[in-house]
């Protein structure tokens, strides 16, 4: 046999891995696997390999074949990290689909998907050579000290390194030591997840009789902190599984050196537990029963669920769709499912687990990024043993490795928060999640008050089931919307200031005398969003984004929302030196100001970005609220979101305006979900409430589907108005967006860019076009939209075409560093 014939013949024997790693990296590498692991081997597992030249990855496997990559040769995996796949094959074939859908890199979607504690990622340690002999080399003083230090300890990081050496680069020391053939570096993988342990203790196992307990009591007769100990011991032992030594210590006041003496006379033993992060308390079952309307639904909902994969359960505010949730969930749950809920914000989770958890208890269990690298790894594992059933989460929830998925319910589905902005992949949680559902053999509910076109359409198009709900629960009346005309007021003088109507004046004193709360909304936070100059016009810019600057009273400060930077506010024009500067427009800050002017006994709080930087800031205002510490509530849009406050009679829209002249297709639809959903937060049991709507344009139609709250009239005519213009639901889009810090660059290659993408999409190219924000972070940027028909057959083909033109752009010398940023259905 020649050498090539066995090199073939044992090559096509060999067992290779599709290895995905956490890097922003397109495809898959082939790896070998050992002989001794060739039997053991499960897609879904995590394995050591080394890729590049030296660094060590976690990756997971893929597949497993009989294939040998072709162009280079098959390392071997180093390595497996797990005896059993950390997820199951659904979740590898759901992220394949995530990548190619959002056009984004299979790496990209590991790096979203698995929690940062499961990536492991090497770490150069330095140890001392095997044949080390010190008075063989010459040291320097530096050197000298890391080998001491190296005698002493066997391996070192390179932060421990510097530590001593108290030097931030040790590189060259090391290089040195290396060359000298003193040290060794090696690459280590490390575990970032490790188990919670506790210590315990537990009586000996000799004294645990009757009489050598009794034994014990006498012989401790004189030894008080001692005789303390045994009886706490004695005593717990009884009520608790585990001791833990932390109880003992507090329960007894004695110091840690009175147990020392209790373990070397042999009466306790200590032991290490393993014990979870999340403790959970449990609580009793709460009941209740569904209304009539929400029966119907409920019944309506399972009957759709024969025929149809996704339902969308179209109910207004507090009309009780939680209710209908919790029992569709219980279902799911007696059947053995798990369950997934998906929220579009942290903020609700809390709010909402604490509801569910009154019905689920311990099998119920949220999942965000605010809980840390740790929790997140006991999640997981939880999820993937199915010992939790439902979990409540933000988008990234979609990730866990459910193992017997019956149902997904998307709370608030036209949240566009539902959508990841950046970085890749961008995807929609809605959509994805009915294609996770789908591949799960499980059902889909979509709920809101206000649903996306998008789904509205699905649901009239008989492609999702439609539900619907219009009463609110309890016979709380709907609130009575009114009209509030800036325009008219203007005319009459009966303006209050520059931005109130009398109607909306007149109606919060009315609140105020009532001893009501009151809700005013503005999706603007700041003081104002525009300085200006009165003699030039001069308005100053951020330096590094291409926006006005937004000034802040409460620290007297000029500042940019998208990049941070920031400078004091300015006495004088930069260009004329002029000092009559104006402020024009207003943010949430500036109402409160002029509010507590009007209204000075009034007590009123502020929500938005600002007043809830701290950890618990949000919590702490809206607990306030409800406890009426305040009377009047200003926000931005975290107002909207699914609160219940019970004193709330008048809400009041500041500048609807505002929201509707915003340049997007989505202006309208999104106007309406937002006032729709503050309104909601208006009426109590038996009384009705009030809206205030204040605008410049009555007579625009959005203004008056937002005054009849008529979501199918605002559907209908947003729906030709994208007709009209090729938006979707019409058409599909994909964006991109070109950014370089050289704005020629960027103009060229976005121009470069439309070139090579014509032959592909022909005259559905929109742009390249400076966007509304054309430079943020010092990065120029341009778009290009490229419009496809929602029945083209030939999307994933589009779809790689764009992928591989950007990488042509790239292989460009002059536009090497252009970065090109891919958003598939834009929100
Ligand atoms: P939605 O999510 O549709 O806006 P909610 O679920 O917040 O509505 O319900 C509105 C209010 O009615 C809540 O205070 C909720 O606790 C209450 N509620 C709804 N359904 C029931 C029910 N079947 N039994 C008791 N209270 C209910
Ligand atoms: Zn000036
Ligand atoms: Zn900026």
């Amino acid at each position: 046999m020649t050498d090539d014939l066995a090199i073939q013949l044992e090559d096509a024997l060999a067992t290779f891995a599709e290895v995905v790693l956490p890097l922003h990296i397109q495809r898959t590498y082939t790896y070998r696997i050992p002989l001794a692991f060739e039997k053991t081997v499960q897609p879904g597992m995590r394995v050591a390999v080394q890729f590049g030249a030296k660094k060590i990855y976690s990756g997971i496997i893929q597949t497993v074949h009989h294939r040998p990559p072709t162009g280079y040769e098959a390392k071997y995996i180093l390595s497996f990290i797990d005896d059993a796949p950390i997820l199951g094959p659904q979740q590898l074939k759901f992220w394949d689909w995530v990548a190619s859908y959002y056009c984004a890199y299979l790496g990209d979607v590991m790096q979203l998907a698995l929690p940062a504690a499961l990536k492991l990622e090497s770490e150069t340690t330095v140890c001392l050579a095997e044949d080390f002999e010190e008075l063989a080399v010459e040291l320097d003083d530096r050197e000298y000290l890391i080998i001491e230090a190296l005698q002493l300890r066997k391996a070192l990081r390179i932060q421990e390194i510097e530590a001593i050496l108290q030097l931030k680069n040790t590189l060259p020391f090391l290089k040195s030591l290396v060359s000298k053939s003193a040290i060794v570096l090696k690459e280590n993988l490390e575990e970032k997840y490790k188990e919670k342990k506790i210590t315990c203790i537990r009586i000996a196992e000799q004294y645990k009789t009757e009489a050598a307990m009794q034994d014990v009591f006498t012989r401790l007769e004189k030894k008080e902190k001692q005789l303390a100990v045994w009886m706490c011991c004695f005593q717990l032992q009884q009520q608790m599984q585990h001791i833990p030594k932390k109880t003992i210590l507090q329960k007894t006041g004695v110091s840690e050196a009175s147990l020392q003496t209790m373990y070397k006379h042999g009466y306790l033993e200590t032991y290490q537990l393993t014990i979870d992060r999340i403790q959970l308390e449990s609580m009793p079952p709460q009941e209740f029963t569904l209304n009539e309307i929400q029966t119907v639904a409920f019944n309506n909902i399972e009957a759709l669920f024969q025929i149809k994969d996704v339902v969308l359960l179209h109910g207004i505010t507090s009309s009780g769709k939680t209710h209908v949730y919790v029992k569709l969930i219980e279902a799911q749950i007696k059947a053995g499912k798990q369950v997934l809920m998906l929220l579009p914000e942290i903020a609700l989770t809390a709010q909402i687990i604490q509801r569910l958890k009154k019905y689920f208890g311990n099998t119920c269990m949220a999942f965000h990024s605010k809980f840390s690298d740790a929790e997140r790894v006991e999640i997981w594992n939880k999820v993937n043993k199915k010992e939790v059933q439902l979990i409540i989460g933000a988008r990234s929830a979609l990730f866990l490795p459910f193992q017997d998925l019956g149902l997904v319910i998307v709370d608030e589905e036209h949240e566009s928060s539902y959508k990841q902005q950046d970085p890749a992949p961008r995807y929609h949680a809605r959509e994805s999640a009915i294609v996770l559902a789908k591949m799960m053999g499980a059902k889909v509910i979509l709920g809101s008050a206000t649903p996306s076109v998008e789904s509205y359409t699905n649901a009239l198009n008989g492609k999702y089931g439609l539900v619907e709900m219009h009463q609110r629960f309890g016979e709380i009346p709907q609130p009575e919307m009114i009209l509030a005309n800036l325009a008219e007021e203007g005319r009459t003088k009966t303006l209050v200031g520059n931005y109130f109507s009398s109607t909306l004046v007149n109606a919060i004193q009315t609140a105020l005398n009532n001893q009501e709360q009151i809700i005013l909304f503005q999706n603007r936070r700041g003081y104002a969003p525009i300085l200006e100059c009165e003699t030039c016009k001069w308005i100053p810019k951020c330096i590094n984004c291409d926006i006005s600057l937004t000034y802040h009273k409460y620290n007297q400060s000029l500042s940019c929302h998208y990049c941070g930077y920031q400078i004091q506010h300015p006495s004088n024009c930069h260009a004329c030196n002029s000092s009559f500067l104006n402020l024009k427009g207003f943010g949430t800050e500036k109402l409160e100001d002029e509010i507590g002017i009007l209204f000075p006994e009034a007590r009123i709080a502020r929500l938005d970005f600002d007043t809830t930087r701290t950890k618990h800031g949000h919590e702490k205002i809206i607990q306030d609220f409800e406890a009426h510490a305040a009377d009047i509530l200003i926000g931005t849009q975290m107002l909207s979101k699914g609160l219940d406050f019970e004193k709330v009679s008048l809400v009041g829209v500041v500048n609807a305006d505002q929201l509707l002249f915003f340049p997007d297709f989505r202006a309208h639809e999104r106007a309406f979900q937002l006032i729709a959903q503050v309104a909601g937060r208006a009426g109590r049991k038996h009384k009705q409430g009030k809206v205030i709507v204040q605008t410049a344009n009555p007579t625009y139609p959005i203004i008056q589907y937002i005054l009849n709250s008529d979501y199918k009239g605002l559907y209908a005519y947003d729906l030709l108005e994208r007709k009209k213009f090729g938006y979707p639901p019409e058409k599909r889009i994909i964006k991109l967006s070109i950014k370089h810090k050289d704005l020629k660059i960027a103009k060229e290659a976005s121009w470069q860019l439309k070139l090579q993408l014509g032959t592909l999409f022909k005259d559905q190219i929109l742009g390249p076009e400076a966007p509304f924000v054309s430079k943020i972070r010092n990065y120029y940027i341009r778009e290009i939209l490229l419009k496809i028909d929602r029945d083209n057959k030939q999307l994933a083909y589009l779809k790689q075409g764009i992928l591989f033109h950007i990488q042509q752009l790239n292989k460009h010398p002059h536009y090497k560093s252009v970065w090109v940023s891919i958003d598939v259905d834009p929100v």
